[in-house]
């Protein structure tokens, strides 16, 4: 809880306003705020926005890339066998310094609250354990939710037993994996089980829901009816949801209406789907990532997850959600100016509804969380994936990178640009 003044912050609509922060709370924004004896910094001009929100990421899985062996085929299914390969290695020592490496990477990049799913499936409950640790130790810097995820199927691994203890435990959200159960049928029955554990302790739901390229794959229109059925309206998200992208156009009019009466948030996870899905497709490849557009048209509040860094599942990535908003707006051909304002969003605010975040934005009464990046507005931040100079955490700056710039040299003659390029 610290007192900060920021000067000439760069607001959305490219507005200039001076942000004052006190007990960790934003307490005013004007034009001019004058210097009071706190510590200030100098946004000079730079874009200043709420802290970016993963919505969607595991983080017991997280920077154990190669162990015991990469992933060939590419696919979800050899990533989920890949995973049960790495489970019988797992430590709570290694599980926590590879979760707070993460958490490291995140706040360096502005990222300040991350759901996690964590699995449920080794009767153990080792990543339980090791999560809700790491969670105790970042709560000063990153809000963590965890949801309890079968990972192996909870009916096809017998996991209701320990879905339960992982929530006695103390783990926050109740997770699912109905595509990945033995048939249809036994997805359907974990739905309701899930629906109904989750009801009963008042807890909110994340399921990953049909994360495949069968377009019968229709485990969402199940999701929203039990939604719908035990009351849980609001509370209840469908992660992945690819399997729209390979449905038939009129199934799909039918079904959106039904989310938006649910109430369900989106979660897309473009990184991962667009690597993942269409691996059994010869040309031409369907990108498998779900219908952001038409969800958005639709109503319902749609968010993009980072999903994975260095796993079983993706070899790559650095946690940047600026890395996923910019993906998300190529596949999805979200080009336009609003809709590129509509990625920014669903990497901030659409996130941040879905977590039910409290006091999260920039106005007065909010939390005093903020970063300031050096670019002048969202556009420019999916363009350039810009430095983070300062992320603020309550008031106090908790990490911050120099600002870059560069100068052209040619023929001898000095160019002098205004250009900013990506710090690496
Ligand atoms: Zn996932």
């Amino acid at each position: 809880m610290s007192d900060l003044l920021i000067k000439n912050a760069l607001l959305r609509g490219k507005k200039k306003n001076d942000i004052l922060i006190q007990k960790g709370m934003i307490v005013d924004i004007q034009q001019k705020i004058d210097n009071i004896d706190i510590p200030i910094i100098d946004a000079d001009n730079h874009f200043v926005c709420p802290p970016f929100v993963d919505s969607h990421f595991h983080l017991d899985a997280t920077l154990s890339y190669g162990i015991p062996r990469v992933n060939q085929s590419g696919t979800l299914l050899e990533g989920i066998k890949l995973w049960g390969e790495l489970k019988p290695h797992l430590t709570i020592d290694a599980l926590k310094k590879r979760a707070l490496n993460l958490c490291h990477w995140a706040i360096a990049r502005g990222t300040l609250a991350i759901r996690t799913h964590v699995d449920i499936s080794d009767p153990t409950l080792l990543a339980v354990e090791a999560m809700l640790d790491i969670k105790k130790e970042v709560k000063d810097w990153i809000d963590l939710q965890l949801v309890a995820f079968p990972q192996d199927g909870l009916l096809r691994a017998n996991s209701v037993e320990n879905l339960v203890r992982a929530l006695d435990m103390g783990v926050d959200i109740v997770g699912g994996i109905p595509h990945f159960e033995r048939t249809m049928t036994d997805g359907t029955e974990s739905i309701t089980t899930l629906c109904e554990i989750a009801s009963a302790r008042s807890l909110m739901i994340d399921m990953h829901c049909d994360e495949s390229d069968d377009p019968m794959s229709r485990h969402i229109e199940t999701l929203c009816k039990e939604t719908i059925r035990l009351g849980l309206k609001g509370q209840v998200a469908g992660s992945h949801l690819t399997s729209m992208h390979s449905m038939d156009n009129y199934y799909v009019s039918k079904l959106l209406p039904l989310m938006n009466e649910a109430e369900i948030s989106v979660i897309a996870n473009p990184l991962i789907n667009i690597t993942l899905q269409g691996r059994h497709d010869t040309y031409p490849k369907r990108r498998g990532m779900t219908r952001v557009p038409e969800q958005i048209s639709a109503g319902l509040n749609v968010s993009f997850g980072h999903d994975c860094v260095m796993d079983p599942w993706y070899p790559l990535g650095s946690h940047d959600m600026l890395d996923v908003a910019h993906m998300a707006l190529h596949v999805a051909q979200m080009t336009g100016q609003r809709q590129m304002e509509q990625c920014f969003d669903a990497i901030t605010y659409n996130p941040a509804k879905t977590l039910q975040l409290q006091k999260y934005g920039v106005q007065k009464g909010c939390k005093g969380d903020l970063v300031v990046l050096q670019c002048r507005d969202p556009i420019e931040a999916i363009r350039l994936r810009p430095v983070r100079l300062y992320v603020i955490k309550r008031g106090k700056i908790i990490s911050s990178t120099k600002p870059v710039s560069y100068d052209l040299n040619l023929s001898g003659k000095n160019f002098e640009t205004d250009l900013i390029f990506r710090n690496q």
